[in-house]
């Protein structure tokens, strides 16, 4: 399925966002883990869907993530950051927030 204009700009958008952990720049959150990541060279609208809805590439992620050496360590990076979105160590937005409330209700 082709993407739409907006919908092609908004998930260059989420990319773009998303590259400045990766720049080794200050503020890089994952200078010292990521090289071992296993999205690493995968297709980055697996890790950012659209929307909730797009389970097909939540899915693909999440099996990915599942064989990650760094899971632990990428979920970590996105509970502390309420702003990062798309799948971090299996997870996405909706599920972060699951995990937060279920750790503040402890
Ligand atoms: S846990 Fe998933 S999103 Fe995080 S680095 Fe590994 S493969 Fe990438």
């Amino acid at each position: 399925m082709a993407l739409g204009t907006d919908a092609a700009a908004e998930k260059s958008a989420a990319a773009d966002e998303h590259d400045y952990l990766f720049t080794g720049e200050p503020g890089d959150l994952a200078a010292d883990w990521w090289v071992l990541a296993a999205c690493d060279g995968q297709e980055p609208e697996i890790f950012f869907p659209l929307s909730p809805q797009d389970v097909r590439a939540k899915e693909k992620a999440v099996a990915i993530c599942a064989k990650c050496q760094v899971r632990e360590q990428c979920l970590t990076t996105a509970m502390a950051d309420r702003s990062l979105v798309g799948i971090w160590g299996g997870t996405d937005e909706l599920d972060r927030a699951r995990l937060r409330e279920h750790t503040a209700g402890r």
